[in-house]
């Protein structure tokens, strides 16, 4: 029975091929930034209105995020993500050579073009299934905005929108088939605004209070802080304002943090740290200063049965293999990428026969669970909703190996064949693993009973300060 719900999806899927492709690719060319996803936004929600979602729109505090929803009767209600936003300054054709579209202009370096498609269309696909073969139970869309700048999906578990989902999936773009159970770092980002007082810096200099120095003593004592907290602790600053010039003593200052760790009561406890070292720049340059809170997010609590569904539905759809032009576009391509890069992200990545796929272009293998235990250094947003709901965001290729993040490569590629390929056999993988969630029981039951083990009585507290409005410009 399963199955024919499965196929039924997935006949929907390939009818509609050029339909999904075609929103994908529309997407890739408003390549919007965080929060400003307007036309990707509407593109999204009016087609999955049309298809008979009920939309919610502007959710959250935030303009361009929706939830679309359709019900169907009692079931499960299973959640499915997709992003909206891409990054300043990647605009790039669908070329294997870098030629901007737009120079400076923002282009999908992180291809969520496929991200929020995926989700869209798989939700779609469930909904005709389910329909079909009269199933109960409830499809719930979530168009996210601003995943680059970990704001979308925070504000939405604030927001109390995942409640009563049993489980949610997501699919991100990259050079691997894959849904493991590593986790990501949590963080904190901040700005630190120091005030001092100006004077001519050689007249009177005495009566000077410099907020530069107090941001340079800040962040002297922030390295020297790095000794003594865990080593897989990530700490990182960028000066932002640090005067206008020399001769003026720099009535203010401001200095840009993140504090990233692989357990969130761990970024709180070195946030607090950093806060008392902003104290003690304080005494030392005779400044005061104001800290803003930007935004905050979990490290990603795994789940083994989601990644284990994800798996064998990709096992069930097959990977897809890359044709004669795609590999000549790759090979291409290629001459533009730094092998000992190629060398070291693959190393780092810590797939199975890595060292074999050195002088290879796409790996198009199925691979299971290889990142169990890792932190990635990084973080996502995709982390708050695995604490309140069982939650996996799984990945499929849709880019040559050695395809450095946020680059024009990764832009170009989802822009043509590659990507979409990638694309549709995640859209595939997607609905499947939601239909074998909305009509096993049994499994959603493992699942379910696995989120709350890993829980062990930890309970989310939102990382960002209740009132804190989701910052509408780009930081
Ligand atoms: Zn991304």
């Amino acid at each position: 029975m399963v199955v024919m719900v499965k196929e039924a999806a997935f006949s929907w899927i390939d009818e509609n091929e050029k339909k999904i492709l075609e929103i994908s690719d529309k997407a890739w060319g408003f390549a919007e930034v965080g929060l400003q996803e307007y036309n990707t936004s509407k593109l999204f929600a009016d087609w999955i209105e049309r298809q008979g979602f009920k939309v919610e729109r502007g959710v959250a505090d935030m303009p361009t995020a929706f939830v679309a929803t359709w019900n169907n009767g009692n079931g499960p209600t299973i959640g499915l993500m997709g992003e909206l936003d891409a990054l300043a300054g990647l605009s790039q054709k669908a070329v294997p050579y870098k030629e901007p579209v737009k120079e400076g202009a923002p282009g999908h370096g992180c291809g969520h073009n496929m991200h929020g498609t995926t989700a869209l269309a798989a939700a779609v696909a469930m909904k005709r299934a389910m329909e079909e073969r009269k199933i109960g139970g409830t499809v719930k869309m979530y168009g996210c905005p601003a995943e680059e700048t970990l704001v979308g999906k925070v504000w939405l578990v604030r927001h109390d929108l995942f409640k009563g989902v049993d489980a949610c999936l997501s699919h991100h773009p990259g050079s691997a088939n894959t849904a493991g159970t590593g986790s990501s770092n949590a963080l904190n980002s901040f700005k630190v605004h120091f005030y001092g007082r100006t004077a001519h810096a050689a007249g009177d200099p005495e009566n000077g209070i410099s907020a530069l120095d107090a941001v340079e003593l800040m962040s002297n004592g922030v390295n020297f802080m790095r000794e003594h907290i865990i080593e897989k602790a990530r700490v990182h600053y960028v000066t932002e304002y640090g005067g206008g010039q020399p001769n003026v003593v720099p009535a203010y200052a401001r200095v840009w943090y993140y504090v990233r760790s692989p357990e969130r009561e761990q970024v709180d406890y070195i946030y607090n740290w950093v806060l008392q070292i902003a104290d003690g720049a304080d005494k030392m340059a005779r400044t005061t200063h104001r800290v803003e809170f930007l935004t905050a997010c979990y490290n990603v609590l795994p789940n083994k049965a989601l990644c284990d569904v994800i798996v064998a539905n990709m096992r069930e759809v097959g990977a897809p293999v890359h044709d004669e032009g795609e590999i000549r576009f790759a090979e291409e391509m290629n001459k533009s990428i730094d092998p000992m890069q190629k060398k070291e992200g693959l190393r780092k990545s810590k797939r199975p026969g890595w060292e074999k796929l050195l002088d290879t272009l796409f790996d198009e293998r199925i691979l299971d669970d290889y990142q169990a235990g890792e932190v990635g250094a990084g973080s996502t947003d995709v982390a708050d909703v695995s604490w309140v709901t069982p939650t996996k965001e799984f990945s499929t290729v849709t880019c040559m190996l050695g395809t450095p993040g946020h680059s024009w490569q990764f832009a170009a590629q989802g822009g043509m064949s590659i990507g979409h390929k990638g694309l549709i056999f995640a859209t595939k993988t997607m609905a499947g693993a939601g239909l074998d969630l909305m009509t096993k029981p049994k499994l959603l039951k493992g699942v379910k009973a696995e989120f709350k083990e890993r829980l062990a009585d930890r309970k989310y507290k939102p990382p960002i300060p209740l009132d804190l409005k989701p910052p509408l410009k780009q930081f």
